[in-house]
């Protein structure tokens, strides 16, 4: 059962809340489910198609070559929800047809699964309460900006919850821990590892590798599950 609270953005009467652990565990079942159907066994990275995959098995529709210029130029993915229909997922032209931009594809596409498995029944009770004036006019779509795709404030609630499914479906927090945890075993390594560590780059290193995911897609899990520290930064103020 999903909890829900008070929407302060205002979008929605109520907003589900998720915590980071709850969303790590459900998306490490949905893969190691998906993998293990289409293998016979779990193993990492998962591949761009197989992305594309999981987002038809959730029923969505996958469009992932679309000019999506009238959205915004920093625009690179949308999902569009409509009454009765299949959402649609669209993936801006420019990651597709550039192979050098596969990492940004891949977060994208795992951004907009989260979407539609964590988002879709929002959309659709707004859908069904509302008059079609009133859908159109506050648009049933999440846009998806190119800043946003990892990593958004925790107060824009519907980004923060896409970005950090990204993380989670392509870099699995079980997955990831174990590799942190080999890792420190490996080099007697014991407590906290600093962000500007020759560990932390040796991590994010493997990460990038093993997942087939950028450097700040790699850095940005890690920070997420607390594998790294960024002795910099100030402590968040906001719950997920
Ligand atoms: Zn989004």
């Amino acid at each position: 059962m999903v909890r829900m609270i008070p929407d302060p953005t205002g979008r929605f009467p109520r907003r589900p809340f998720y915590t980071e652990g709850e969303l790590d565990r459900e998306c490490e079942q949905i893969v190691r489910a998906f993998l293990t159907r289409r293998h016979g066994s779990v193993r990492f990275p998962i591949t761009t198609d197989e992305l594309g995959m999981l987002i038809e098995q959730e029923g969505a529709d996958l469009d992932s070559s679309v000019d999506l210029s009238r959205y915004g130029a920093d625009v690179e993915g949308v999902t569009a929800f409509v009454d009765g229909r299949h959402p649609l997922v669209m993936i801006s032209d420019k990651l597709a047809e550039d192979g050098r931009r596969e990492n940004r594809l891949r977060t994208t596409l795992s951004h907009e699964f989260g979407h539609v498995r964590f988002h879709r029944f929002l959309w659709a009770d707004k859908l069904a309460t509302q008059d079609l004036f009133a859908v159109r006019a506050t648009s049933a779509e999440a846009v998806c900006k190119r800043e946003t795709i990892l990593n958004a404030r925790k107060t824009d609630w519907m980004e923060w919850q896409a970005g950090y499914v990204s993380g989670a479906i392509l870099m699995p927090a079980g997955a990831v821990r174990r590799l942190v945890g080999d890792y420190c075993s490996t080099h007697r390594i014991h407590g906290a590892i600093a962000l500007t560590s020759d560990a932390a780059r040796a991590l994010v290193d493997a990460v990038q590798q093993g997942y087939q995911v950028s450097e700040e897609a790699a850095r940005v899990r890690l920070l997420a599950l607390g594998l790294l520290v960024d002795g910099s930064a100030p402590p968040s103020l906001f719950s997920p």
